[in-house]
């Protein structure tokens, strides 16, 4: 049996006459920019999430785009994980701004909130924390620590649409929500896409200039943004997939069920904080000894698994980042993990057979 780490045809297959006709519709109105169809999926995007939200070019533009709209930039700090998507810290060079770096949860593998305090100083302007993998962070605490030190905090839910945390929807507890429809995240384009929902009206307008160049009148420029818009193609496919994105999200709980209650005797399965929805973007065992995560990663590929290692290498680490001084052992909680995490297969079409030959392989090479 082969079982691939993501299997995108199967998205396509699945809703082959939807998507067709939907594309279709598109090529025949010529409304490829912006418009109607990007209109009417913002408009369903922003219910589901359940705030104002803006189609943009791709999940990074959109943390671009909310640090831009705060004008965070040269002298300014910016509190993240440096166990993330390289994206997040990306996104904070590249506005200028100094990507500072606090350790992370063994558990949740997200920003640990009782470290974030020793890291502010007068030049913190904002925090990123990360629902890794769909899991929420620890949002009440991170609320509290912004609030105190009148900081603006940037969800950066790209892995984590319809993650819920304490009743609320991920990306509308900060000040901006970040989403990417990168083709493998939960809910996934044909291409490139993002998101950014933002529920203050006045900073909503600035997000909607930013991404055009800084214009409200066409020609006519207040600020420099720059071009990021939501492909209308795009647009349309994924207002075809919205209507499921429950449905699937939900599978992948089931499935993590599943793989929990096989995978717990030998494996460290993820944990799930409590009065959060974890959306299982991945599903991600830690080995308790280190030398198996290798190991097992080759055994699995060799039985044909797809599976992956995400991260392999924390960002505080990464050669781009040299200059902010940072050292092995700064952060031991991500580097620990950073060498015993594995990604299993989980997205909502795996079947059952495909499952149990995951829990069988893994099974069996732990009792080699
Ligand atoms: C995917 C991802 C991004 C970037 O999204 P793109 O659409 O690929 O630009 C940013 N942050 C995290 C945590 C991600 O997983």
């Amino acid at each position: 049996m082969n079982v691939p780490f993501i299997d995108l045809n199967n998205v396509y297959e699945l809703h082959r006459n939807e998507i067709d006709i939907g594309i279709k519709t598109v090529l025949n109105s010529g409304a490829f920019i912006l418009g109607k169809y990007v209109g009417d999926f913002e408009m369903n995007i922003s219910k589901y999430i359940g705030t104002s939200s803006l189609g943009c070019a791709n999940g990074s533009d959109s943390l671009l785009l909310a640090l831009m709209a705060e004008d965070i930039g040269i002298g300014d700090e910016v509190i993240t994980t440096p166990f993330t998507f390289f994206a997040t810290a990306g996104a904070i060079s590249r506005v200028g701004a100094t990507p500072v770096f606090v350790d992370i949860d063994p558990r949740t593998f997200n920003i640990d909130v009782s470290k974030i305090e020793k890291a502010l100083t007068k030049r913190t302007k904002a925090i990123i924390p990360v629902h890794i993998f769909g899991q929420p962070a620890e949002m009440d605490k991170i609320m509290q620590i912004a609030k105190a030190n009148n900081l603006i905090v940037i969800e950066d839910a790209c892995q984590a649409i319809g993650s819920k945390y304490k009743g609320k929807m991920i990306g509308t507890i900060g000040d901006y929500g970040c989403f990417s429809f990168y083709p493998t995240k939960n809910l996934g384009a044909f291409g490139d896409a993002g998101l950014i929902s933002c529920s203050n009206e006045e900073k909503y307008e600035k997000l909607k200039s930013l991404r055009v160049h800084g214009s409200k009148v066409k020609y006519y420029h207040e600020i420099i943004g720059f071009n990021s818009r939501l492909d209308a193609i795009q647009a349309s496919v994924l207002d075809i997939l919205l209507p499921y994105l429950n449905e699937n999200n939900n599978k992948r709980i089931k499935i993590a069920e599943i793989y929990d209650n096989e995978l717990s005797h030998i494996l460290d399965i993820p944990y799930v904080s409590s009065g959060v929805v974890h959306t299982y973007h991945q599903y991600a065992v830690l080995v308790r000894d280190i030398k198996d995560r290798d190991l097992l990663s080759q055994y699995l590929t060799k039985m044909e698994i797809g599976n992956g290692v995400y991260y392999p290498l924390p960002l505080h680490l990464q050669k781009c980042f040299n200059s902010l001084g940072y050292k092995e052992g700064d952060f031991p909680v991500a580097e620990d993990i950073a060498k015993r995490i594995l990604s299993l297969p989980m997205y909502p079409y795996l079947d059952n057979d495909q499952i149990d030959y995951v829990i069988n392989s893994v099974n069996s090479f732990f009792n080699k």
